[in-house]
Parts: C-alpha cells; sequence; structure tokens
C-alpha cells in the first residue's frame, strides 16, 4: 500500500510516496517555483536516483501531473500506475478551532478550510488547491487533511486567550492557535517510546528550531500551550521572523517610520530574526556561527538572543505543567546543532537539566538521549518527519 504526502504552498509543491509495508519513502521532491519563469522540478526515488530538471508547471494540477509522470516514469518511476497509490494525505496549516484532528476530506471538512482562509492567507488557499487538483486527478481515491494546529486545539482558554476585548476572541476568532502541531506531537510520541513511559505519563517540552521556530509543553500527550500564536510569526526568534514584541513597536514604527501594514508585515516576517539581528546577510545558523567564530560580535549578540528566548520559554512552560520530564529538539538546528542544544541547557541544572557533552555531540541522525547520568530530566534529540507524521495519520483514518 502507498500514501502520497502532498504539501501545496503557494509557489512550491512538495511530495514524498510512502510505501506502508516496508515504512519507506519510495520518491520524494518538489516543484520549485509554481507559475514563475525557471520552475524547477527536484525527484529522488529509493535507488538512490536524483534528477533536477526544468518544467513548464504553471499551476498545482500541473505539479501533479509532472509529479505522475515521473513516479510513472519507466526508468525513475517506482509505481505502474495511478492505482497503485491508495490515499492522498495533505498538510494543511490552518484548522481553526473546529477541526481537532486529521480528517478525510469531505465537503464538509473543505468548507471548514476555506473559511480558515482569512486566518491563513497565504498557505490554506494552495493547501486548498492541491486537494481540489488531487480530487480531479485522483477520482474515488480518499484524501486526507492532517492540520498543523489540531494537536494545539487542547490548549485550555487562559493558554490561548489574548489579553484583549473577549469580543474579539468571540466574534474575530482572534486567540492562540499555535502551528507546527505535526511536528510536535510526531516527537513527543517518538520520544515517549524512547523513554519507555506512556506519554499520558509525561510531561515534554518539544523545540522545534527550523528556519521557523516554535516550542510547546505537552502534558499526558496533549498540548496545553505553545509559543506560535494567532500566526506563526510569534514566539522564538526564526530566521527571518521577530517573534514575541511589544505590540507599540508597530504603531512606533508607522508613527516614526512612515511604513503600511504591508511594509512592516515585510519587516517582521522576512527582514527580523536572525536574519536582522545577527548582520551576516543570511538567516541561516550556520553562517550566523561561523561569523560569531571569525569574531563578529553582533552575530554572536545574535544567537544568544536566540539561545535566551529558548531558555525562557522552557522555564515558563516548566511552571505551567508544574515539572517536567524531558526536553525534545528537533528540525534542522534543534537536530544539528550541538552548540545550540548546549547553549538552551547550560544553566538550567537548576530545573534539573544537565547535558552529556561527548553524547550531546556524537548525535549520528537517529533519535537519542543526550542528558548526562545526573540529570533528572531526559534531553532527547529526535529527527522530526512530517510527511511520515501524514502518512501514518493518513492511513489510520483509512483503517477507522
Ligand atoms: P524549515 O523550517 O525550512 O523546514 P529546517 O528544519 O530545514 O527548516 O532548518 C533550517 C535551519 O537549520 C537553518 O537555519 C540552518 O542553518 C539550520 N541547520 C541545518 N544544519 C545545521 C548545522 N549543522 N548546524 C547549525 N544549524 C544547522
Amino acid at each position: 500500500m502507498n500514501i502520497l504526502v502532498i504539501n501545496a504552498g503557494s509557489s512550491s509543491f512538495k511530495f514524498s510516496l510512502f510505501g506502508v509495508e516496508d515504512d519507506t519513502v519510495m520518491a520524494s521532491g518538489v516543484v520549485e517555483r509554481i507559475g514563475l519563469r525557471n520552475t524547477q522540478l527536484i525527484y529522488g526515488n529509493f535507488r538512490g536516483d536524483e534528477i533536477k530538471t526544468k518544467a513548464e508547471v504553471a499551476d498545482t494540477s500541473q505539479a501533479i501531473a509532472a509529479v505522475m509522470s515521473l513516479l510513472m516514469d519507466e526508468e525513475l518511476g517506482v509505481i505502474r500506475s495511478k492505482e497503485e497509490i491508495s490515499a492522498i494525505g495533505h498538510r494543511v496549516v490552518h484548522g481553526g478551532e473546529k477541526i481537532k484532528s486529521s480528517a478525510l476530506i469531505t465537503s464538509k471538512v473543505k468548507r471548514i478550510i476555506e473559511d480558515c482562509f482569512e486566518l491563513a492567507p497565504l498557505h490554506n488557499p494552495p493547501n486548498m488547491a492541491g486537494i481540489t487538483a488531487c480530487e480531479a486527478n485522483f477520482p474515488g481515491t480518499p484524501q486526507a487533511a492532517v492540520f498543523d494546529t489540531a494537536f494545539h486545539t487542547t490548549l485550555p482558554d487562559h493558554a490561548y486567550l489574548y489579553g484583549l476585548p473577549y469580543d474579539l476572541y468571540r466574534k474575530d476568532k482572534i486567540r492562540k492557535y499555535g502551528f507546527h502541531g505535526t511536528s510536535h506531537q510526531y516527537v513527543c510520541l517518538v520520544a515517549a517510546e524512547q523513554l519507555k513511559q506512556p506519554i499520558e505519563e509525561l510531561r515534554l517540552i518539544s523545540c522545534h528550531l527550523g528556519n521557523g521556530c516554535s516550542i510547546t509543553a505537552v502534558e499526558e500527550g496533549k498540548s496545553i500551550d505553545t509559543s506560535m500564536g494567532f500566526t506563526p510569526l510569534e514566539g522564538l526568534i526564526m530566521g527571518t521572523r521577530c517573534g514575541e514584541l511589544d505590540p507599540a513597536i508597530v504603531f512606533y514604527l508607522m508613527e516614526h517610520k512612515n511604513l503600511n501594514s504591508g511594509q512592516i508585515g515585510e519587516l517582521l516576517n522576512k527582514q527580523s530574526g536572525l536574519l536582522g539581528l545577527a548582520g551576516v546577510g543570511s538567516s541561516d545558523l550556520r553562517d550566523i556561527l561561523a561569523a560569531g567564530k571569525k569574531g563578529k560580535q553582533q552575530a554572536d549578540t545574535a544567537i544568544q538572543a536566540f539561545v535566551y528566548r529558548i531558555k525562557k520559554y522552557i522555564g515558563a512552560y516548566t511552571a505551567a505543567m508544574g515539572g517536567l520530564n524531558a526536553i525534545v529538539f528537533t528540525a534542522g538546528i534543534g537536530e544539528n546543532s550541538a552548540l545550540i542544544r548546549e547553549m538552551v541547557c547550560s544553566g538550567l541544572e537548576g530545573l534539573g537539566i544537565v547535558l552529556d557533552p561527548d553524547k550531546n555531540a556524537r548525535f549520528d541522525g537517529k533519535s537519542c538521549c543526550v542528558e548526562s547520568d545526573k540529570s533528572k530530566v531526559g534531553v532527547l534529540v529526535i529527527p522530526t518527519n512530517e510527511e511520515r507524521a501524514i502518512a501514518l495519520q493518513t492511513l489510520e483514518l483509512l483503517r477507522k
């Protein structure tokens, strides 16, 4: 049985074909710059064949056609016909308050995704376009939507409400939603397996540190607080996003810098975070670390600010849960930067967190524990795998 996992964005279309029996990725890739010049298709299969080609792809439907012709290609392909795809799992960013778990696509689910267009204008419309294009291309094949927000629908009202007039929540749906839910849920489940303890008995903090960064408190398997908010702009300092901010800075920018809302959005989403703080012309942590090593003080300060905020959240979430059993690091930075893990954990001995520097430095891509024997709290590095999580959730829905 094979499940096609799709992440349809505004200008890119990512896909993975999962073989359920062997739990392997048979082929995966991305169509980049859809609808623009120089559309590029990158594709690889489990035999190790890889190609990067130019393609004429104007929209999502054409992206699917291009991907299908590679998946069924005589030489590079991994299946002979569309019928070998048993189901399709779509990543959908926003499900609002109503969608509490992944769901098979029905007209009601599609209406809810559309109702969330205004909450996620950059993501939900292309996600929906992926669903519609697959319905046309694969009539009769079951499709599921796996929502970034669903895992966080367990947040209690005291955690999701902002200190705003209540009607802005009631009528305008302004509240904390949280994102990266599929990743946080996945790594916490793997952490519980690794710790050989039921997730229902654990208090975990998962740190998803990639280009986008978020941190979640997970108690008894449920998200009880998370750093991203109404949008993915809140919370930690990220690659190019500022994270939490005094909202009065926005009025100040309007009045004193004469910026309009579009310009402020661009500034806070695309020119801030590590990119804006470090001043090395890159949001890639590797470049910033390298600049710091060469003595650029501003780059060092940016890294300190990035780490300091993560530490503050760990303290806050430990307090919110009344204790902590383990911290999980995941995503590009969380998995690959032993230094950032070390900096985050240093000074947290008072919370029972003690890292083993050797184990921490030796992480080789497989889930593992890197705390010292003296540590009361587990410290785990767990590679996230949102595509596998989407495939597994789609499979679960099929079997219900
Ligand atoms: P996305 O959020 O786009 O999925 P990733 O999870 O791939 O992003 O994470 C990208 C980030 O991971 C980049 O900031 C990159 O610098 C960082 N990263 C990847 N490898 C390393 C490494 N070896 N050391 C430090 N940072 C790394």
